[in-house]
């Protein structure tokens, strides 16, 4: 499984997009840029600020965390929930635990699983997957 919390395909591809909208010439987003007569398209300024939506909600939605810990011990059962990444770590190397990990998404009101629906959503809309693998 890659790794959740590296850049997916996802922010690959709103980086090309972005890429990609930062070399049309648009004299009033470039002023250093003196487009041709009749070559502002009107919906050139909407790219960016859709790209900034986007890149707002996936703010909220990405992965971090665990789920789905089993059978802690009775030291590490007694912590308090949330733990922070010092005891996850120290879970993880205790004989007496076992843990098994997943990430979840880092909205609260999301399921723990991951990808997230919102985030699925978006890389569906995007990509027409899920974003989970290349
Ligand atoms: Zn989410
Ligand atoms: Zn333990």
């Amino acid at each position: 499984m890659a790794d959740p919390a590296a850049p997916g395909p996802v922010a690959a591809e709103l980086a090309a997009i972005r890429e990609r909208w930062s070399k049309v010439a648009y004299v009033g987003l470039r002023p250093e840029v003196v487009p041709e007569p009749g070559h502002q398209p009107e919906w050139l300024p909407d790219v960016p600020r859709l790209l900034a939506a986007v890149e707002a909600v996936l703010a909220m939605h990405k992965p971090t965390g665990i789920v789905g810990e089993v059978q802690l011990c009775d030291r590490h059962a007694s912590y308090v929930y949330p733990v922070s990444p010092a005891v996850v770590a120290d879970r993880r190397e205790c004989p007496g635990c076992h843990v098994v990990e997943r990430p979840r998404c880092w909205h609260g009101s999301c399921p723990d699983e991951w990808p997230c629906p919102d985030y699925a959503a978006i890389s569906a809309a995007l990509l027409g997957k899920d974003g989970t693998d290349e």
